[in-house]
C-alpha cells in the first residue's frame, strides 16, 4: 500500500542556498505529521514545496502514489487537492461564516454545498454563527472557521502553517487537542508546521525535527523526548542538560554527582561521555545524602523547576512539587533515576 503522502530526499534551493536538504517522510491515511524546528530551519519552505508553491531541485513528493513534485514537474497548487490553514486565518472579511466555508465548493450544486457547509459548521461547533462575520468571532472561533473551510472540499491532505501562533497559549493547547480530535474523527491526513514543541506533542503522531534544512530526527513524540538521537534534538525537545561524565575505574559513569549505576562493555576507563539529564531523571529526596546547590528556580504552579549546580559547575534541571520551596543558594537533596539515561557520542578526552 502506498502512503498518502511521501517525500523522498527532497531538496529545495533559493538560488545557490539550499534551504531544504534530503528530507524524506511518509504519512499513512489519517496520520498527523509535524515539521518542527527553530526559526529558519526550512519548515515553511518544505510546506510550500508540498503545496506546490516552491519547486524541488532533487527528490520527489507524491500523494496517493502519484508524483506531484520532482525536478521536472511541479503540479500547480490548485491541482493538488490540498487544503491549507494559515497562521492569520486568512478568512474573507466581507463574507459571512457560511460563505467563507463554502468558498471552495463552487463545483457543488447549491443544495449539496449548503449540506456540506452545515456539516462543517456542526463539526467545529459553530452552527449558531453561520451568518456572523469573521470580525464578530474570537480568534479561536475564527481558526475553527478556517479549519472548516480547508476541510470542506475533502482534501487528500491538509497543511496547517503555524495555525495557533496568533492565539494565547492556553487556547493554543486546547485548540490543538480539539483540532487533532476533529482530524482523527474524519481520518484526515495532515501536516502541521510549528516551532512550538507543546503544539507538536499535542497534535502530531509523527514529528520531523529539522535543523538547518536537514532532518535531525524523524520519530514519534515519545521517542523524540525520551530517545533523542543527537544533542540538537535533546536540547530542542523538552528541558534538560547534556553534561560530561567520565568512565571510572569500575567502568561506570562518574562525575561530581557520584558514580552512576550504569556500565557498558564498549566504554574505556577515563573516557568522557555526554549524558542527557531530564528534570524527571532528578528526584527530590529529603533523605538523600547528596544535595546540590540551587542556582535558579522558577515557579510553575504545580511545580518548581530548579536548576542545580554540580561540583564542576555544570548545571542540571530538577522538577519538584511546588511545596518544596527552598531558596536560591540553598541545597536541594536529590537522587537520580538514570535507568533511561541517554548517552551521546564520546568527546575528546
Ligand atoms: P520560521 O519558523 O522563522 O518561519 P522556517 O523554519 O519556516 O522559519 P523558512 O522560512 O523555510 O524557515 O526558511 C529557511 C531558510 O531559507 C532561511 O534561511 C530563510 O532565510 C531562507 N529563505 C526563505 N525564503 C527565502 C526566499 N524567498 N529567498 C531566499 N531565501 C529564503
Amino acid at each position: 500500500m502506498s502512503s498518502q503522502l511521501e517525500l523522498q530526499k527532497v531538496q529545495v534551493k533559493y538560488g545557490d542556498f539550499t534551504a531544504v536538504r534530503d528530507v524524506s517522510l511518509s504519512l499513512e491515511t489519517g496520520q498527523i505529521g509535524c515539521l518542527l524546528g527553530p526559526s529558519g530551519c526550512g519548515k515553511t519552505t518544505l510546506l510550500r514545496a508540498i503545496a506546490g508553491f516552491e519547486s524541488v531541485c532533487a527528490g520527489q513528493v507524491s500523494i496517493n502514489g502519484n508524483i506531484i513534485s520532482s525536478p521536472t514537474l511541479t503540479l500547480p497548487p490548485e491541482q493538488r487537492k490540498i487544503g491549507m490553514v494559515f497562521q492569520d486565518f486568512a478568512l474573507f472579511p466581507h463574507m459571512n461564516i457560511q460563505r467563507n466555508i463554502g468558498f471552495g465548493l463552487a463545483k457543488l450544486s447549491t443544495s449539496e454545498r449548503q449540506k456540506r457547509v452545515a456539516a462543517q459548521l456542526e463539526l467545529v461547533g459553530l452552527q449558531d454563527y453561520a451568518s456572523a462575520f469573521p470580525h464578530e468571532l474570537s480568534g479561536g472561533q475564527q481558526q475553527r472557521v478556517a479549519l472548516a473551510r480547508a476541510m470542506a472540499p475533502n482534501p487528500d491532505l491538509l497543511l496547517l502553517d503555524e495555525p495557533f501562533s496568533s492565539l494565547d497559549s492556553e487556547l493554543r493547547e486546547q485548540l490543538a487537542a480539539e483540532v487533532r480530535f476533529l482530524l482523527k474523527q474524519r481520518d484526515i491526513t495532515a501536516i502541521l508546521v510549528t516551532h512550538d514543541q507543546h503544539e507538536a506533542f499535542a497534535m502530531a503522531d509523527h514529528i520531523t525535527l529539522l535543523n538547518e534544512g536537514s532532518v535531525a530526527q524523524s520519530d514519534t513524540p515519545y521517542n523524540l523526548y525520551h530517545t533523542p538521537l543527537n544533542e540538537f534534538a535533546a536540547n530542542f525537545i523538552g528541558q534538560g542538560a547534556v553534561v560530561d561524565t567520565v568512565v571510572n575505574a569500575q567502568g561506570e559513569l562518574e562525575n561530581s554527582m557520584g558514580s552512576l549505576d550504569k556500565g557498558h562493555p564498549s566504554w574505556t576507563v577515563g573516557e568522557t561521555l555526554r549524558i542527557l539529564i531530564r528534570p524527571d531523571d532528578v528526584r527530590y529526596d529529603e533523605k538523600s545524602p547528596l544535595a546540590l546547590k540551587i542556582t535558579t528556580k522558577s515557579f510553575r504552579g504545580a511545580e518548581y523547576l530548579y536548576e542545580l549546580e554540580l561540583e564542576d559547575r555544570q548545571r542540571i534541571p530538577c522538577l519538584t512539587s511546588s511545596h518544596v520551596d527552598l531558596p536560591v543558594g540553598g541545597y536541594l537533596p536529590i537522587t537520580f533515576d538514570l535507568r533511561q539515561v541517554i548517552i551521546f557520542p564520546t568527546v575528546n578526552t
